[in-house]
């Protein structure tokens, strides 16, 4: 290991910085978030940090003093206890020098952009503070640091900060309770991997709070259950969000819908039960409510249940009514929205669902037939310059293209159908209102299938990127 991270208390302490330029501004920056007194010495300073130290004076925090001159040894001998210097001048060999006198006063410098000349660096910073990751490569490989940066970023819950702040309200309290070091661990462990750290996620820190509390007085292991609605895309699982991922992989227990991709399955948690809820289970569906019933029996047993449903749970998939019993029955839930088929269908078929030339506003539709028939407001569905999108609409397609023929839409509008939109088997079909039913029939397309009516589709052999077939 070249150097060892440590993490440095500057609190009220003395830092020196020399120069008064913009690297000298980042730095100054990070220095003043962690509340340090510090001194500038520069021949000039950027507008940034004399709007710095104007607003430090205005509220009187006297944490900035900037001096206008040369750097020269006397600036370093004139502070008392200095903590860490800060050389980001662009003259090197003044960098260097200020650095010398530095180690020759045992104070740890920073030189910008000369490890060789520092005894400390700068890592690269992830600041959900009370939590901070570094992140260095010893200055051999910055811009790989900002990659994994960037995907820790990802990783990590914009939350975390809240749920570590409510962690360290709790904590003398916890350790009051339990006295051995495991038994706190395993409390610790349950709070950071379930519903109280996903109610502070979701910024809910007095219900948070108040569930740590109860599980804290609670005098048996105690486990709250509760249900995550999530909505698991059209079947590509990098649609996934990130807060879907977190609760599919902490998971107990997961009923999933027929819509929902074995890709995206696969995501569940290993040891997850998987419980397939889907519409057409063979001789006995499961009905709507035996699925909130089951949803209200596991979660009052404790377990952590996820409801996967294809696309986004509060569009045509009843993720209303599956919420609303359990608000009925008191179960705390969160719901997890997802990429609806039309955006997710629309995207990777290349097909803008509005366009200032061709459409100002998307319809979504349920097109599927009902007895044979379709229940649609269609003088309002053929009104110019909008995009309509059917779910549901395979076996209903030759009544929804006529329908629109005959309330006014042109026989020529395009249309598409997208099926299995998103996968790698997704197959895209364009025509008109005349020609797509046949083209759709012929090529045998199977469910899951959307139906896109309106002249963004036009644009559709121009745009399409993906899945290919030269
Ligand atoms: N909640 C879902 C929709 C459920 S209704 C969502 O937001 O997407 C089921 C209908 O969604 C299907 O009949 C089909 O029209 C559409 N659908 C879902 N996934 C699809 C996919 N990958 N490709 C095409 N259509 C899809």
């Amino acid at each position: 290991m070249d150097y060892l991270p440590l993490f440095h208390n500057l609190k009220g302490r003395n830092v020196l910085v020399v120069g008064g330029g913009e690297i000298a501004l980042r730095k100054v920056r990070l220095v003043q978030q962690a509340s340090a007194i510090i001194t500038i010495v520069g021949k000039e300073f950027c507008a940034d940090l004399l709007a710095m130290d104007a607003s430090d004076k205005e509220h009187g925090c006297n944490g900035l003093h900037l001096i206008t001159a040369a750097y020269d040894h006397s600036h370093l001998l004139a502070l008392d206890q200095v903590a860490l210097m800060i050389a980001a001048t662009n003259d090197h060999e003044l960098n260097r020098l200020a650095a010398s006198h530095a180690r020759a006063a045992n104070i740890l410098a920073n030189v910008v952009d000369d490890p060789g000349f520092s005894t400390v660096i700068f890592p690269s910073i992830i600041d959900r503070s009370p939590i901070q990751i570094a992140i260095s490569s010893g200055g051999d490989a910055p811009v790989l640091v900002r990659l994994l940066r960037t995907k820790l970023e990802a990783l990590l819950p914009a939350g975390l900060s809240k749920l570590a702040a409510l962690a360290g309200s709790f904590r003398e309290r916890v350790k009051a309770k339990f006295d051995s070091g495991s038994d706190r661990k395993a409390f610790w462990e349950e709070v950071f991997y379930g519903p109280i750290a996903e109610q502070a996620y979701a910024n809910n820190l007095q219900v948070a709070e108040r569930l740590l509390q109860e599980k804290l007085d609670a005098t048996s292991a105690f486990k709250t259950g509760e249900v995550y609605l999530v909505g698991g895309g059209p079947g590509d699982p990098d649609l996934l969000t990130f807060k879907a991922l977190r609760l599919m992989q902490q998971a107990d227990i997961v009923l999933y819908d027929r819509l929902v991709s074995a890709e995206v399955l696969n995501l569940v948690r290993r040891d997850a039960t998987r419980i397939y809820v889907g519409k057409t289970a063979g001789d006995h569906p499961v009905t709507q409510e035996n699925i909130n019933q089951k949803l209200v029996e596991y979660a009052r047993a404790g377990n952590r249940v996820v409801r996967l449903k294809g696309g986004d749970p509060f569009i045509f998939g009843r993720g209303g009514e599956e919420i609303e019993t359990l608000a009925a029955e008191g179960i705390p839930f969160q719901v997890v929205p997802g990429i609806t088929a039309a955006s997710g269908c629309a995207s990777y078929a290349g097909i803008p669902l509005t366009h200032r030339d061709h459409a100002q506003s998307v319809r979504f539709i349920a097109g599927h037939l009902r007895s044979g028939e379709m229940d649609l407001n269609w003088p309002e569905l053929v009104q110019p310059n909008q995009t309509l999108v059917f779910y549901m609409g395979l076996s209903g397609m030759e009544t929804i293209c006529r329908s629109l023929k005959a309330h006014g839409l042109a026989a020529s509008t395009p249309a598409a159908l997208i099926e299995k939109g998103t996968t790698d088997q997704q197959r895209v079909f364009v025509g008109d209102l005349d020609s797509l039913p046949s083209i759709v029939r012929d090529a045998g397309a199977k469910a899951p299938t959307l139906i896109i009516v309106g002249h963004v589709v036009s644009l559709q052999s121009t745009l399409a990127w993906f899945n290919i077939k030269e």
